[in-house]
């Protein structure tokens, strides 16, 4: 007997801190910041501001990680 449903693997997502570049949408630059990435997700990590205009980066879209060295 085959089975045909996909049994749900229990994985421990790990998150993982790196610096990354996240878009601010109220000076519409591009500033620097700590991401979280778990899997293929990343946002921006909670509580940070942006450099520029102090607005909170919580919204701000994620541009890209860097991969640390
Ligand atoms: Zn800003």
């Amino acid at each position: 007997m085959i089975s045909t449903l996909e049994q749900p693997v229990e994985k421990k997502q790990i998150i993982q801190e790196v610096e990354g570049e996240v878009y601010c949408p109220f000076c519409t630059r591009t500033v620097n910041a700590t991401l979280l990435v778990a899997g293929k997700r990343a946002k921006s990590k909670p509580g940070q501001k942006c450099p520029r205009c102090s607005t909170s980066l919580d919204a701000g879209f994620v541009i890209g990680a860097r991969r640390a060295a």
